[in-house]
């Protein structure tokens, strides 16, 4: 007789051990499954991760996790081939318990998280890969998995098996990707002494300072490069829209080997020795490229429902919450004499429209496509931007008026600064 548990979830990564964990706290008997040999072994990120959410599961991990550095510092660059300009927020109410975010490596993070699942009653089974869901009479009762007589029965089966969830696509809940809803991304571990990277990125202790490098990163193509300090180690990457990619012929790796080579950034990484390589993809087609998130005895959560706000490079935050409301709304379900029918767990659905998730992705839900479009704001301005900043601030003795006029008829003509403006305006029109 094949064993039967309340919930199985497929996948142990930030949205399935949220799941898993609230479950298992709630006294629920819960099978989390993950393919890797471990949980993270075979996890990519860049790697922020936010304080709130986790902290609204766990109240002060990060006194316990393995984290690496609480980020004090953000800065964002725009990167032309010589030049950046560069925005920065520092603030040391960062600095300071509760903290606003850290640094994290998922080979070790998600490993701890997954521990304190199983801490709760979760049971962790690892290197098994689920094929399929068990359907019978319309309804998911359990996971088809890669071990002899390895059918396994629940309740409610959540697919938490990440961006490209063959499950939920094998469901009819979404399709193939199209190569403008997802970006390729590739980044490296970076080994680097800790001394350096506190002098080299002006932090003391265990603080920590990310980078977004916009423009010349991509070499003009929808994306984003990275660095982000970690103890003893940087993660440098880039990501950019696989649509991007194909069109202009472009391999991430020699972007990756292009951002580290650029004269802007290489100073950053001097001296580092490479740890590890990874690639992934990430879900970037927002909110109009949301699956069926909810089924007949089915539900889906983080990457596997496209759950990322790329404008602001959040995932595992979103990942985390929908982990947690997906639990939320089994147990209440449960505790409502146990309706798993699509019906029955509909709330997971409103609820997380309705949550800072929903919101946010409804906010940005043309901001990528229109980006994607409308190239020339990363080749086109940025360096625009760049030119206009060397020569407002190179003193050669010409005065500042004339700078400034010098500035203006480098936009171009009439035509070029009206088209400018417009495209100015439908930016601020899609991040409103
Ligand atoms: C390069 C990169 C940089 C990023 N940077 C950030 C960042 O800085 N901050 C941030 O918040 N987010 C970032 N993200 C996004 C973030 O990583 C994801 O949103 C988040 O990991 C989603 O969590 P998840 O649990 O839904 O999926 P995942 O983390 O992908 O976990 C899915 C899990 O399911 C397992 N699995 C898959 N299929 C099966 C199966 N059939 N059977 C069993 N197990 C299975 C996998 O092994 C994995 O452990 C980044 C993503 C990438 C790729």
């Amino acid at each position: 007789m094949a064993e039967k548990f309340d919930v199985i979830v497929v996948g142990a990564g930030p949205a399935g051990t949220a799941c898993a964990y609230t479950l298992a706290k709630a006294g629920v008997n819960v099978l989390l499954i993950e393919r890797g040999e471990y949980p993270g072994s075979k996890n990519v990120m860049g790697g922020v991760l936010y304080r709130k959410m986790m902290d609204d599961i766990i109240p002060e991990f990060y006194k316990e996790a393995p984290v690496e550095r609480h980020i004090v510092e953000q800065r964002f660059m725009m990167l032309d081939q010589e030049s950046a300009v560069t925005f920065s927020y520092k603030g040391l109410e960062w600095d300071q318990e509760p903290y606003n975010n850290f640094t994290v490596l998922r080979a070790k993070f998600d490993q701890w998280f997954a521990d304190q699942a199983v801490k709760q009653g979760a049971l962790l089974i690892n290197e098994t890969v689920v094929r399929e869901c068990i359907v019978e009479n319309g309804k998911v009762v359990g996971v088809r998995t890669d071990r002899p007589e390895g059918d396994l029965y629940a309740d409610v089966v959540v697919l938490a098996d990440g961006v490209n969830s063959l499950l939920a696509k094998s469901l009819g809940f979404h399709k193939e990707f199209r190569p403008d809803e997802v970006a390729l991304a590739v980044m490296e571990v970076l080994k680097l002494d800790k001394k350096i990277i506190e002098d080299r990125f002006s932090l003391e202790g265990n603080q920590g300072c990310t980078f977004e490098i916009f423009g010349d990163s991509t070499k003009g193509v929808l994306g984003t490069a990275w660095l982000y300090t970690n103890k003893d180690s940087v993660n440098i990457g880039v990501g950019a829209m696989l649509s991007g990619l194909i069109k202009h012929k472009m391999k991430p790796y020699e972007l990756l080997d292009y951002v580290k080579n650029h004269p802007v950034l290489r100073p950053y990484i001097q001296g580092c020795e490479q740890q590890e390589y990874l690639a992934h993809l990430i879900p970037e087609g927002g909110y109009h490229s949301m699956p069926r998130v909810v089924g007949n005895g089915v539900i889906v959560v983080g990457d596997a429902a496209q759950l990322v706000n790329a404008i602001h490079r959040e995932g595992s935050n979103m990942a985390m919450a929908s982990g947690v409301m997906a639990a939320d709304t089994i147990i209440q379900a449960r505790e409502l004499g146990g309706d798993f029918s699509e019906r029955g767990l509909d709330n997971y659905r409103v609820n997380l429209l309705n949550s800072f998730v929903g919101q946010d992705l409804k906010k940005y839900k043309d901001a990528t496509h229109h980006f994607e479009k409308f190239p020339h704001y990363f080749d086109k301005y940025i360096p625009m931007m760049n030119r206009a900043a060397s020569q407002m601030f190179t003193i050669d003795g010409t005065p500042k008026r004339e700078k400034q006029k010098k500035i203006w008829n480098d936009l171009g003509s009439a035509g070029e600064k009206f088209r400018m403006a417009r495209d100015l305006f439908q930016a601020w029109r899609v991040m409103k």
